[in-house]
This record gives C-alpha cells, sequence and structure tokens, in this order.
C-alpha cells in the first residue's frame, strides 16, 4: 500500500522568521492561498501570541482556507495555548503545534527547570490544548540534543495526553543523515505508544543537511515534514519544499511506495510568489527553482539532452511548472493574449487586474519592442503586492552631469494626495532617495542596493532591490521600469510601503 508523507509547510511561520522576511498581513494571506493551491497539507501559520498582526494573520487565513490543516504555535503556557486556540476557532481543520525544549543545554540555561518539571508542564499544556483543539502537534525542541531516554518519555506521555503528531525538531540543525535516521528508529522502538501517532521531522540548514536529514527521517518512518518554500527560515533556513517533494518524486526507486500530495507543477509559481514577496533572492545554482537549475552550459551536455534529455537532465523542467519561452508579445499583441501567457506563467489575475496590466504592458510595449516571460513576471508580481499601497510612484524628474550637483524631484501619491518634493544628493538615486524621504518623513538607511537587468537587449527593463534599514528593522524592496531611476524609486517605495 503507497503511504502518505504529510507536508506541513512552515513558510509563514518559521520562513517570516527569517531576518528581513517580515510579510504584511494581505501578503500571508495570498501566500496561504498559492500553499493551498501547491497542495500542501498542513500550513502553520503563524505564533499568534507573538503579536496583533500573527493572530489576525493565523485567524483570517484559518477562516479562509479550506482544504489544507491550518496550525497555529504556542509555547507550553496558557496564555499561547488560549491565545492559538482563539486564533483557530473558524478554521475547518484546525491543528495547534506545542513546544517545549528537552535538551540539557536548554533545560539548564533557557529554563533552569529540572527533567521532572519539564514532563510536568508538557503533561499539562498536551492537555489543556486537547481540551480546546482536537488536533495536537508536540515538538520537543533541540530533540537531536537530547537526552534519549528523556526524550522517549516526553513523547511518551505527549502520546498519552492526547497529542497526534510528534515532531522531532533539528532546531540547531547540528544532526546528519544516518544520526537522524538511527534517532527516529529508535524512537520507533523504544516509545510503546508511538503507534498512536506520526512522527514528524522539522530540520535546519545551518550545516546544509536539512533536506537530506529530513528525508533520512522518512526512510527511517517519518511519516510528516516541515519544511519552507526555497527553503528560507531561522539563520539557515529550513528543509526547502521544493526539494523534498521533487526527491520523493525523482527517487521512486528509492523511496518505494511513498508519496506527497504537492502538485510539483505549482512549484515554480510558488517559489516566484516567496522570493518576491520576501524579498529574498533565490540563488541561481539553487536546487529545483534556481535560475541555472536547468541551464546546460557545457556544450557537451547541450548536444546530449537535445538527443535525450534525461542523459544529463533528471528531471522535466515542465514537471515543477518551468515553462519558459522567449519572444513572447509585442505592442500589437491583444488583452486575450496577455491573460493567456500570464496564465501560462501561473498567474490567474480576475478582468479587473488582466485590465490593469494590459495598460501598464502597452505602455511598456511602447518603451521596448519584444516583452519577455520577465518583464511579464514583473509586471505581474506588482499586482500581487497588497492593493493599499500608502505612497505610490506618479513621475521623476532629475538633473544630473559630470560637473554639476545631482538633483531630483520626485512626485508620488502619499496619503490620497499628489506631492512633490526636490533634493541634492551625492548621486541622481541619493538625490531621488532624500525627495522621497522629505515627502514620506520616515528615516531610512539605504543597506544594499542591487541593479540587475531583466532580459536581453539594450532596452531592457532594470530590476532594482534595495535593503534598507527602518527603525531596528531591515525591509526589502524591489522595483522594475525601463528607466533606472524610476525603477530605483519604486523599489525604494516598495521597501518603504511594507513599514508607513
Ligand atoms: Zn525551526
Amino acid at each position: 500500500m503507497k503511504e502518505k508523507i504529510i507536508i506541513f509547510d512552515t513558510t509563514l511561520r518559521d520562513g517570516e522568521q527569517a531576518p528581513g522576511a517580515s510579510l504584511t498581513f494581505e501578503q500571508k494571506l495570498e501566500l496561504a492561498i498559492q500553499l493551498e493551491r501547491l497542495g500542501v497539507d498542513v500550513i502553520e501559520a503563524g505564533f499568534p501570541v507573538a503579536s496583533p498582526g500573527d493572530f489576525k494573520a493565523v485567524e483570517t487565513i484559518a477562516g479562509s482556507i479550506k482544504k489544507s490543516i491550518i496550525c497555529g504555535l504556542a509555547r507550553c503556557l496558557s496564555k499561547d495555548i488560549e491565545t492559538a486556540a482563539k486564533a483557530l476557532h473558524k478554521a475547518r481543520n484546525p491543528r495547534m503545534h506545542i513546544f517545549l525544549a528537552t535538551s540539557k543545554i536548554h533545560l539548564k540555561y533557557k529554563f533552569r527547570k529540572a527533567e521532572d518539571e519539564i514532563l510536568a508542564l508538557a503533561t499539562r499544556a498536551t492537555r489543556k490544548a486537547r481540551k480546546l483543539c482536537p488536533d495536537i502537534e508536540f515538538s520537543p525542541e533541540d530533540a537531536t540534543r537530547s537526552d534519549r531516554k528523556f526524550l522517549f518519555k516526553v513523547i511518551e506521555t505527549v502520546i498519552a495526553q492526547g497529542a497526534k503528531t510528534v515532531n522531532i525538531p533539528d532546531t540547531v540543525g547540528y544532526s546528519y543523515p544516518q544520526e537522524m535516521y538511527s534517532l527516529i528508529a529508535d524512537i520507533r522502538d523504544n516509545v510503546p505508544n508511538i503507534n498512536k501517532a506520526v512522527i514528524s521531522v522539522h530540520c535546519h540548514d545551518d550545516l546544509g543537511l536539512a533536506a537530506a536529514n529530513s528525508l533520512s527521517g522518512i526512510l527511517a518512518g517519518a511519516r510528516q515534514v516541515h519544511c519552507t518554500v526555497n527553503g528560507i527560515g531561522e539563520r539557515a533556513g529550513n528543509a526547502s519544499l521544493e526539494e523534498i517533494a521533487m526527491v520523493v518524486k525523482t527517487r521512486k526507486d528509492s523511496f518505494k511506495n511513498i508519496f506527497t500530495s504537492i502538485n510539483t507543477k505549482e512549484i515554480f509559481r510558488t517559489s516566484r510568489l516567496v522570493s518576491s514577496l520576501t524579498g529574498f533572492v533565490v540563488p541561481p545554482n539553487k536546487a529545483i527553482v534556481g535560475k541555472n537549475a536547468f541551464a546546460h552550459e557545457s556544450g557537451i551536455h547541450q548536444d546530449a539532452v537535445l538527443k535525450k534529455r534525461n542523459t544529463y537532465e533528471i528531471m522535466n523542467p515542465k514537471d515543477v511548472g518551468i515553462d519558459k519561452s522567449q519572444i513572447v508579445l509585442g505592442k500589437h499583441s491583444g488583452r486575450h493574449a496577455l491573460a493567456k501567457r500570464l496564465e501560462k506563467l501561473g498567474f490567474i489575475f480576475s478582468d479587473k487586474k488582466v485590465n490593469t496590466i494590459f495598460k501598464k504592458f502597452k505602455i511598456l510595449a511602447d518603451k521596448k519592442k519584444e516583452v519577455f516571460d520577465d518583464d511579464l513576471i514583473a509586471l505581474a508580481e506588482e499586482e500581487t503586492k497588497p492593493l493599499e499601497k500608502k505612497c505610490e510612484f506618479v513621475s521623476i524628474k532629475s538633473i544630473t552631469g559630470t560637473d554639476i550637483v545631482p538633483e531630483a524631484a520626485v512626485t508620488l501619491r502619499y496619503k490620497n494626495k499628489v506631492v512633490t518634493a526636490s533634493s541634492s544628493g551625492d548621486g541622481p538615486i541619493d538625490a531621488c532617495y532624500r525627495a522621497i524621504d522629505k515627502l514620506v518623513g520616515v528615516k531610512a538607511k539605504l543597506i544594499s542596493y542591487k541593479l540587475e537587468a531583466l532580459t536581453i537587449g539594450k532596452d531592457a527593463q532594470g530590476l532594482v532591490r534595495v535593503e534598507l534599514k527602518i527603525n531596528k528593522d531591515n525591509v526589502f524592496g524591489r522595483g522594475a521600469s525601463t528607466d533606472v531611476l524610476e525603477a530605483s524609486a519604486k523599489a525604494y517605495l516598495d521597501a518603504l510601503n511594507k513599514k508607513i
């Protein structure tokens, strides 16, 4: 019989804990809708007690998503558990995920508690959570560094109190595949009531082994795996969803009788969405979703792939949703052709949104002859951002040259008014950013600025990515235009909009 690996996605919780990744509430909802389309079984939507924003996100996602299980995180504290239950009350399939550290180092330095106190705390918390939610998952935090005997005892206790899933976290990314395998095998052999629960794994990538460790866990009998899209997460990140799903699919010979319900054709689109919402660029050499993952540079390889694809290609790019053509549309292309192409690229919009994108497309097609897929993706991604932009770009004028002080005048729509300010600066971009600062009144420090060409050709759109520090937070923004100065202004405003 075939056995399913439950995919527990924590992009919205652990993923969002990645430094600088903070998402707005609308962005979280949009991502949750895409995760459901991708076919994930469980969506960990947030940590409700952490902030009112997290609470609202979990509550809204719980009320909107019907198929996937919606999960909220809680520590073993009454306040956490009650808040999580409240946030989940609208969910059709709610799950509460409670966690408590079990390793000696955490017990000694974090809690200053003895093992029997930890056991009592886990018992009380699981019992309380079970009363408020039918589906409880328990994580003994730092499990891979915990004393095995004590770990078995904790697992047995929480299962006896009604936990249906026990998740084994390699919280600090310290383990390696054989060790993870033997840990899961030992849990199966030594916890008497283990057949009453699903074993899950949660691996971090500090040593680059998150996906390998998770897969070892599966081979040893784990039937749920925690992962994130593009592998984002705390520090070096979590196990990446696309890698787990594609290993199970590609290596059916070794992962016998195992499957996931991931619709792999949605992988690329989901990866793009996560990258554009968080501002985290996917490295070109990233497995499955990197720009070069299916690019063959060597002539010998190219020749062989053309003769028979699987000489050098173990996966079909179409299976992960990559279907690219070169030149697509020009200024004579109609709205229908645009909508069709957007759909091919994975963007399904309402007629109203297609109209908005079509207007922008016409303006772009006037500026550049050939509109490529990457141009369309940039336009579409602008539309997938939250509707409510507090400040929006209108226009920019700048004077610059070798022997003059650069000046820029920026016009924005801000708080429903059209406003203009000008400033001088070290360069035209600096002048532009100073002018925006005057209008918005926010102190932002530019941490990094990157410019790349979106497609080929002298008329290619420039894509600008910026990282700003506002108060203590780092925020990312991106903007594209055939005019580099305009792209720079849009990227700056994109980042500002996340904070004002
Ligand atoms: Zn984690």
